[in-house]
């Protein structure tokens, strides 16, 4: 997974296809409100002010529109491929008007650094299996940075059973609970909730939400 294509292969896996809940999901648009409840049920505890959020891997920005905006009072995106920021523009051109989306960042994960202090939660759903290993440490490393205090950081991934399991099609890997965690006290990342998604169709990895807060 450390080749120099790693990236460029995603970009161009991910510029192929539509822009649409569906190609977001990967075929899978039933899962979009099934995804949406569950997210905003397992948030709802969460010790975090209503402020300003944003969407890690935002695709055409589903989850902004459908889950973040729900609970934060203004959410930033940031994803890599252009189609899908052009289409996050339409589709989320009123909440621009209105103030309620920010920035919309055309850029990769591996190169993007938050603004210090700007969000109370910095979401990543679907996404972190694009990252190599140590990208994603770094990438949390400046998310502690790009968080308010009191600030957290939240998760939703799919999780494999065992091994990681490596899509060479889409330059992505699918880790296991105990490697994601791992990296996260590596990053400087301490647990403090983590559930499963239920209700998902058969047949598709687990899916696990986690809450991180920069360690004291
Ligand atoms: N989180 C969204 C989109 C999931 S699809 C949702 O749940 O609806 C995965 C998204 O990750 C795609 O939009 C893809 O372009 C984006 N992506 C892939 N590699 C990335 C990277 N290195 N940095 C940022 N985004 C990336």
């Amino acid at each position: 997974m450390e080749q120099p294509e790693w990236y460029s292969n995603a970009q161009k896996y991910w510029t192929a296809v539509s822009p649409t809940v569906n190609g977001m999901l990967g075929g899978f648009a039933t899962v979009d409100p099934i995804d949406t409840r569950g997210s905003l049920k397992f948030l709802q505890d969460v010790p975090v002010a209503n402020g300003y959020a944003c969407d890690c891997g935002a695709g055409i920005g589903r989850v902004t529109k459908n889950m973040l905006l729900k609970r934060f009072d203004k959410v930033d995106l940031v994803e890599q491929a252009p189609n899908f920021c052009d289409q996050a523009r339409r589709d989320l051109q009123a909440e621009q008007e209105s103030g309620k989306v920010g920035d919309i960042f055309c850029t990769g994960l591996q190169d993007f650094t938050p603004a210090a202090g700007k969000y109370d939660l910095i979401w990543c759903q679907w996404v972190l299996g694009h990252l190599t290993d140590d990208d994603l440490v770094a990438f949390f490393k400046r998310c502690i940075t790009g968080l308010k205090p009191g600030g957290v950081i939240g998760i939703k991934e799919n999780n494999s059973s065992k091994d990681y399991v490596v899509d060479e099609e889409d330059s992505s890997v699918t880790r296991p609970d105990d490697a994601l965690k791992r990296i996260f006290a590596k990053a400087g990342l301490t647990l403090i909730k983590e559930d499963i998604q239920q209700g998902l169709p058969a047949g598709l990895f687990t899916v696990r939400m986690y809450i991180l807060q920069p360690q004291v």
